[in-house]
């Protein structure tokens, strides 16, 4: 058989995200590893697809994605962060999965080195190798997850056609500050590069952290591609519906792709978001409550375990430091603690391509009921604090 598959696919792991998922079940274990949440998205939203399915709208969606859709989108991206966008700048796809998949196939040509901030979300690095790009690693050094200004421009080279972004981050947690986006955008324009924004946790912020879109910043309007996700956004990540905003040209290239991939997202759910952004004003205060105050209760109750939390700005994840001496690496800690304390966490060493910091942390989602988040930690804490 193996001589009929292609050799894309020589070497190209399972997802830690399905691995973990199903390893948590097989041991009923408390998934705080893959980040989906464990309750379901607002009801109204529910009853805005029932209506849309009653509708009629049950066929095939436009290509590049429903009109309402789309203006719901730039109505918000003007409201939020006054950016400009016309139908032309918005491609609608199958999560924000799709839109990076496509997003690299449409942009890289074989050989072309894409810089990737490690710890990386891991579907960066599959769809730049399988756009036949290299990807080049940055740092992000615990416990800030900062990175050096020299390590990001000594690893450009003539090669270099992209930088991906990924903020708020999965899975620190980070969020970039002003005068590291600034950097990262001079770099873009110094060395004529694009960024690829992923920005699926752009509502996730706590305290008083703000979002920014790099494409805000100078110059970076014709060189950026931002990427969000309903899924994200809603608290529906089943329901895959993402979107990819860029210029016009770039967007008709990623559409160029997105066409022999999906070809259109399911129809009454884009219906359904184009309703839920109206609600956006009304809706984000509660959403981010919600997860600000889970983010405080895992933070304070992992404080009292022997895994030491540092604690994030946005996202709805933390990373937690290992106890030292007592597991041979994260990945050991993780299965570990899936098969004895029933307790399922993603060992972030597969995010990294060049450091072994994260050998040393775990990650864990709070994106779940608090009964989840509490019978979690209290099993972490039988270990020890
Ligand atoms: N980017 C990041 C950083 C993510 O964490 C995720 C999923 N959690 C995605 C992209 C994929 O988003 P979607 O579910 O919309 O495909
Ligand atoms: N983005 C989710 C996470 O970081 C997983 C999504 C997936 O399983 N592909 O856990």
């Amino acid at each position: 058989m193996q001589k009929f598959i292609s050799e894309k696919l020589n070497g190209m792991p399972v997802s830690i995200f399905s691995t973990i998922s199903k390893l948590a079940l097989e041991y009923n274990a408390v998934n705080l590893g893959q980040g989906f949440p464990d309750f379901n998205g607002p009801e109204w939203i529910f009853d805005f697809a029932l209506e849309a399915m009653k509708e009629g709208k049950n066929q095939y969606a436009p290509s590049v994605g429903i009109h309402s859709l789309k203006e719901s989108i730039a109505k918000y991206q003007k409201k939020y962060y006054d950016i400009d966008l016309n139908e032309e700048n918005i491609l609608i796809t199958a999560g924000a999965t799709e839109s990076l998949y496509v997003t690299f196939q449409a942009l890289l040509n074989k050989g072309d080195e894409v810089i990737l901030f490690e710890p990386y979300y891991d579907s960066y690095f599959a769809d730049v190798t399988l756009a036949g790009g290299k990807p080049k690693f940055v740092t992000l050094r615990k416990p800030t997850f900062d990175f050096d200004y020299a390590e990001l421009e000594n690893a450009i080279t003539e090669k270099t056609k992209l930088i991906v972004l990924n903020n708020p981050h999965n899975p620190t947690g980070k969020v970039f500050s002003k005068e590291q986006l600034n950097f990262i955008a001079s770099m873009a324009v110094k060395h004529d590069l694009m960024i690829v924004s992923d920005e699926v946790y752009e509502f996730l912020t706590f305290d008083d952290v703000k979002h920014t879109p790099i494409v805000t910043l100078p110059g970076m309007k014709e060189r950026t591609v931002t990427i969000s996700s309903c899924g994200k956004t809603f608290g529906f990540t089943g329901w895959k519906i993402g979107y990819a905003m860029a210029e016009p040209e770039i967007i008709t290239a990623l559409n160029g792709i997105h066409q022999w991939t999906t070809f259109a997202v399911n129809t009454p759910g884009q219906h359904a978001m184009a309703r839920a952004f109206h609600q956006l004003d009304d809706y984000l205060p509660e959403f981010r409550m919600l997860y600000q105050q889970k983010r405080d209760l895992v933070y304070n109750a992992l404080k009292e375990t022997s895994f030491k939390p540092i604690k994030p700005d946005g996202s709805y994840f933390m990373m937690a430091e290992i106890p030292a001496g007592r597991f041979e690496s994260d990945i050991d800690a993780s299965m570990k603690l899936i098969k004895e304390l029933g307790v399922a966490t993603i060992p972030p060493s597969v995010f990294y391509g060049k450091s072994d910091e994260g050998k040393s942390m775990l990650r864990i989602c709070f994106a779940k009921r608090d009964e989840t988040l509490i019978e979690g930690v209290k099993r972490l804490k039988t270990f020890g604090s």
